[in-house]
């Protein structure tokens, strides 16, 4: 029923979405991906009077928007629709038990439990006839992989602002890294393992690059704080090297994750990481060849105040205002100049064995959104 903010509508909504399997086929080849699950939210919202719709993000990955209202200013609830594989759980993935308040299941906490809430929201939204705003509704595709559903999305449509339902324990997250990944290469030339006098040993060559690396890290990149982030970081990931025990490795090729504080820039982080390379071995070659900004907001923004007031208004308390250490689509949107929040359910267990979220914050969150839009449009 639109507009029913109750556990017991939460409850059967959030089982009927932990039912359809969405695992990511990027990350899982049996995992059957976003379709059916973005079915589902179509005929939902348009069954509660939104117009919504598919939007393929790329080939066989939907993404839904919806809308409701015109004129004013547009608000974005977003969630996204994949979660990662189930193969390592512990429970029954798909059965969506109950017990304690808590509904388990694969993506019931990464964030099923957000999308319920986002549904449950706009129904109620669309329901209470014009606000003097607009609302839209992104339901995206491959977060868990390289985020083609949130890239798509704000290519198409320029909300004035977005709250995301990433779960998080009911704080207000304003803040978070982002990264860049680098590949070094470094050459030896390859001989005959009995060839002192021909061979050199790439990996041998890569030795003190990583030395200089894990140095910069410790001494450098600890001491830049971000006071709701802490510090900028990053690790020596994958290495590789070598043909046999016999030959002296011609190449070996490290890849490299720097994490970066918000507002910090990917080129730069990766010129000074090239920097630090060169100076271990000059002939070493360095590419970054990824990156994501990390999430820039503050209390400035009219989302943020909105969400801080809604939240206390509909629990009693303000909630906690913090940056989050991972990444998320918020950042996607924060860079195409769309103002992005996070805020969501309460539980557990996010790509582990045992995952769970509680039921009544979600219909907590569910009516928080609900008076966060009103409060934004106000
Ligand atoms: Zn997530």
């Amino acid at each position: 029923m639109a507009g029913d903010l109750t556990r017991a509508a939460a409850e059967e909504l959030l089982a009927d979405l932990v039912a359809i399997p969405s695992v990511n086929p990027s990350l899982d080849s049996a995992g059957g991906g976003e379709s059916a699950i973005a079915a589902f939210a179509v005929q939902w919202l348009r069954a509660r009077g939104l117009a919504a719709q598919l939007e393929e993000a790329a080939p066989g990955r939907p993404n839904v928007h919806a809308a409701a209202g015109a004129g004013g200013r547009d608000l974005c609830l977003y969630a996204h629709l994949d979660t990662v594989d189930a193969g390592a759980m512990e429970i029954d993935p798909f059965a969506g038990a109950v017990a304690g308040g808590r509904l388990y299941g694969r993506g019931a906490y990464d964030m099923k439990g957000g999308l319920a809430a986002v549904l449950m929201a706009a129904a109620a939204l669309a329901a209470g006839g014009p606000h003097g705003g607009r609302l839209s509704v992104a339901l995206v595709a491959d977060e868990e992989y390289a985020s083609v559903g949130a890239d798509a999305y704000v290519r198409v449509h320029r909300p004035a602002a977005c709250i995301l339902t990433e779960p998080t324990d009911g704080r207000l997250v304003l803040t978070h890294k982002g990264f860049v990944w680098l590949e070094v290469a470094t050459r030896g030339r390859a001989a005959h393992g009995s060839r002192w006098d021909l061979g050199v040993s790439a990996i041998g060559r890569m030795a003190p690059v990583v030395a200089a690396l894990e140095a910069f890290d410790r001494d450098v990149l600890r001491a830049r704080q971000d006071p709701l982030v802490g510090p900028a970081s990053l690790h020596c990931a994958v290495i590789s090297g070598g043909t046999g025990v016999s030959t002296y490795a011609a190449q070996c090729r490290l890849q490299v994750e720097r994490r970066l504080l918000p507002g910090e820039s990917a080129h730069a982080a990766a010129a000074e990481i090239e920097r630090i390379v060169r100076g271990a071995a000059p002939d070493a070659e360095v590419a970054a060849y990824f990156s994501r900004p990390g999430l820039v907001g503050g209390m400035d923004a009219p989302v943020s105040r909105a969400v801080l007031a809604a939240a206390a208004a509909v629990t009693g308390t303000e909630p906690t205002v913090e940056g989050a250490a991972y990444w998320t689509d918020a950042a996607i949107f924060a860079e195409a100049g769309i103002p992005a929040v996070i805020f969501g359910p309460t539980g557990a267990g996010a790509h582990g064995s045992v995952e769970w979220v509680e039921v009544d914050s979600v219909v907590a969150v569910a009516r928080i959104l609900v008076e966060a839009a009103r409060r934004f449009w106000a």
